[in-house]
């Protein structure tokens, strides 16, 4: 990060489409989709793509188990654009054949989209079965795959999607400030003029690269510089699977650990992505998040409090650079806050 790059300089410039053909490679989109990158949190690509893939007179069905479907139902309403939603609860994934009945109802709905891992509870979404739906009624697909990208297979060779957007600094480890969308080529041809902002358009935003080679606005070229050097690690490790592996090790020494100490995950094992993990606020009076959460802090771990709408839970992550041993000694300090706090069992 302390690389010191001009932005308009051909070592920037040859760094940052490197970095483009390698997100690519990791959907196995080299042939079908090109990579646009964004300033900005995750949010700000999630926006962009809807803003730039969804023309005015279409209609967006959005898929929603948690907060980041709900969020984008609400840039839509923001833009102004038409839009719907089927909703099931926190716990349950999304369900195929309930888009296939609500495609078959509304004939006007031109573009779908879903979260792959929904972070509020960690769950995963059954990906390939609504590509298949939404590739059968020849509708778009758009994938917030935020959380899941690096980690979690999507391979567009074999699951239809037109666009899909991640960011920096999750599975892929490097730090904030970027975002990404690997989009279908004729799909983002096709999409001039139809951002309602100049900024967000990734239309402009890839058009401009394509020709230029440099970006529209300042780069965040310390945050690329990062992820660069990140891709190099995720290589290393394997890619996809390989980071994988040691996420799923992650999740499976966490699951067993919280279960010995009494803890009781909201999501049962087949509906649980290995990225992050909902546990139900314990019932024993003496523990309180907050204090908990200090006490955890003190020991050198930070873990997330819940998202969700109608349990009290907290959230412990598994992805990031950390492994094993990290992950056993986050066991340990949960067992030692709890005795601190004078908590007989997690059960809730
Ligand atoms: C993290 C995340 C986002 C983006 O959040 P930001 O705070 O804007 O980075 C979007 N969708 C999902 C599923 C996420 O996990």
């Amino acid at each position: 990060m302390v690389l010191d790059l001009g932005s308009r300089d051909d070592e920037f410039i040859a760094m940052n489409q490197s970095m483009r053909d390698r997100l690519l490679a990791i959907a196995h989109a080299e042939e079908s989709h090109v990579c646009v990158p964004l300033q900005g949190s995750g949010t700000f690509i999630v926006e962009a793509t809807l803003a730039t893939l969804v023309p005015k007179d279409g209609k967006l069905l959005v898929l929603v188990n948690g907060a980041y479907g709900h969020r984008m139902v609400k840039m839509m309403q923001v833009m102004g654009r038409a839009v719907d939603l089927i909703e099931w609860p926190e716990d349950e994934p999304v369900e195929a054949s309930c888009l296939d009945q609500a495609l078959q109802d509304d004939p006007s709905i031109s573009h779908v989209a879903v979260v792959h891992c929904e972070t509020t509870s960690g769950i995963l979404n059954p990906i390939d079965n609504i590509a298949a739906v939404t590739a059968r009624h020849d509708k778009a697909l758009i994938i917030d795959a935020m959380s899941a990208f690096g980690a979690l297979a999507l391979d567009a060779r074999h699951t239809r999607f037109d666009a899909v957007m991640a960011s920096s600094n999750k599975c892929l480890e490097g730090v904030p400030g970027m975002g990404f969308a690997i989009i279908r080529k004729d799909a983002l041809e096709a999409s001039s003029g139809h951002a309602h902002s100049l900024s967000l358009d990734l239309y402009a935003q890839w058009t401009y690269m394509e020709q230029k080679g440099q970006w529209r606005f300042t780069p965040p070229i310390q945050v690329i510089a990062a992820l660069s050097k990140a891709l190099d690690q995720f290589e290393e490790e394997g890619g996809q699977q390989g980071r994988h592996n040691r996420y799923q090790e992650n999740a499976d020494i966490l699951m067993t650990g919280m279960k010995d100490l009494g803890f009781q995950p909201l999501l049962s094992d087949t509906l649980q992505a290995p990225i992050i993990l909902t546990f139900l606020t314990p019932k024993d009076e003496k523990f309180v998040f907050e204090d908990f959460y200090n006490k955890l802090k003190d020991k050198g771990f930070i873990i997330y409090p819940g998202k969700l709408t109608k349990v009290s839970s907290f959230r412990v992550g598994c992805i990031g650079h950390v492994d094993a041993n990290d992950i056993k000694e986050a066991l340990q300090a949960i067992k030692q806050a709890l005795s601190e706090m004078g908590v007989q069992d997690g059960a809730p």
